[in-house]
């Protein structure tokens, strides 16, 4: 028996772990990694090795491109297997999916799969939850909430002789939107796991949330525009949350861009979210933005725009940008990870906007918040030690290699595989 990696092996991006059981073959994710230039544009995704087709079944971990951006392409190459995943999952991928095609057409990019792909993909689809249990071949698969973005899975794979758990992206903590993830219970030979903050500690997540309160109220009360731009799959959610939590909801709020439809696939699916009340009863108070007219009305008053590209890479947030950016008492949090050769990650760095047709010195107040979905540094030893794996594969990350070591210290057995390497378990 044998895992493959095909991608995410020292890397944020491009995931998909291939299990052959010498019996049955099992993908788990098939994602593209976003990559960028210094400067300018985004440069086309990179894609993970190819896979033969005689697969037994995809596993797809959560909606996210960097898990799902290529699994349209094993049905575009001809794959008519199954693709397990949960129905949030499934709607919120084929919502990012069909953008990625579109940002390919406006880029000029290589197109790996198209939108009759989506439909073939759709009609091999199996929706399973929490709790259930399905069987590939004799290999038996568990199904975990990874506690990351909703319908997010952990799998744990009985395979008869061994016992493997592949972790997908997870939070082992609450927040707002979700609850931390649920332990498999089952014993584990090999963990499978991300690494993303392997060096990194959260800031409290309060005071986080406070001060995104804050700088919220402090705009508002000089009769500013507060941008918050954020991530449209469990970001602009939990951004919702907490301007309820904090009272903010008695100001105009709107909500634009993906987020939108994010939001109504997410609402549809209430037993994943940890509060699915208080987030009906905040979307029911806000204002949904669908068009520029709406747009160039609203940047003339105190207001709070929730909106995507969580990055600043395009979406509603460059129109309002281009209206605000010279404003002093507007403001703009981001409030995720920015990606180097962002525009988000170029604006925090030298205080300028800069895209393809654009060079404006930024005077809003500036403010970086961290709402992270994955686990911090202390949470994923802590994930280890609760798994206790007689081996561990450390994956998803930028210093994979590291923390393994640091858990060999500990005195597992670790290792940080390359990408294409072929490991015995
Ligand atoms: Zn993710
Ligand atoms: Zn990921």
């Amino acid at each position: 028996m044998n895992l493959k990696f095909l991608g995410g092996a020292g890397e944020v991006g491009r995931s998909g772990v291939l299990l052959d059981t010498g019996r049955e073959k099992i993908l788990m994710d098939y994602g593209i990694k976003i990559v960028s230039q210094a400067e300018g544009p985004l440069n086309a995704p990179q894609i993970p090795m190819k896979v033969k087709l005689a697969l037994d079944a995809m596993l797809l971990s959560h909606a996210h491109l960097d898990h799902s951006g290529f699994v349209p392409n094993l049905y575009n190459r001809g794959y008519r297997g199954p693709t397990y995943s949960t129905a949030t999952t499934f709607d919120l991928a084929r919502i990012l999916l069909n953008d990625s095609i579109k940002l390919a057409d406006l880029r000029n990019q290589e197109k790996y799969f198209f939108k009759k792909d989506l439909k073939v993909m759709e009609k091999n689809e199996y929706r399973i939850t929490y709790g259930q249990q399905f069987d590939v071949g004799r290999t038996l698969v568990g199904i975990y909430d990874a506690g990351h973005i909703p319908g997010s899975v952990t799998f744990h794979l009985n395979t008869g002789e061994k016992n493997l758990i592949y972790s997908g992206d997870i939070k082992t903590k609450d927040t707002e939107l979700l609850k931390g993830l649920e332990p498999v219970r089952d014993e584990t030979d090999v963990l499978i796991m991300e690494s993303t903050y392997a060096e990194r500690e959260h800031p409290d997540r309060e005071a986080q949330e406070r001060r995104l309160a804050e700088v919220i109220r402090e705009t508002l009360e000089t009769g500013g525009t507060a941008m918050v731009p954020c991530f449209a799959v469990g970001r602009a959610q939990e951004v919702l949350l907490i301007l309820e939590k904090f009272g903010l909801n008695r100001y105009p709020i709107y909500l634009d861009g993906m987020a939108v439809d994010a939001t109504k696939i997410i609402m549809k699916y209430p037993e994943l979210i940890k509060q699915p009340k208080r987030l009906e009863k905040i979307y029911s108070q806000i204002t949904k933005v669908y068009n520029n007219g709406q747009r160039n009305k609203l940047v003339n008053q105190p207001c709070i725009i929730v909106t995507t590209s969580g990055m600043l890479n395009g979406g509603p947030i460059a129109h309002y940008l281009e209206k605000l950016y010279d404003r002093e008492n507007c403001s703009l949090t981001l409030t995720g990870y920015q990606v180097e050769g962002s525009a988000g990650h170029t604006l925090i760095n030298t205080g300028k906007y800069v895209t393809e047709d654009k060079n404006l010195g930024v005077k809003c107040r500036l403010s970086f918040i961290d709402l992270s979905a994955h686990s911090g540094r202390k949470e994923l030893f802590e994930y280890v030690k609760m798994v206790d794996p007689q081996k561990v594969f450390v994956i998803h990350g930028d210093s994979c290699g590291k923390f393994a070591g640091e858990l060999r210290e500990k005195g597992y057995d670790a290792y940080a595989p390359k990408i294409g390497e072929v490991c015995d378990v």
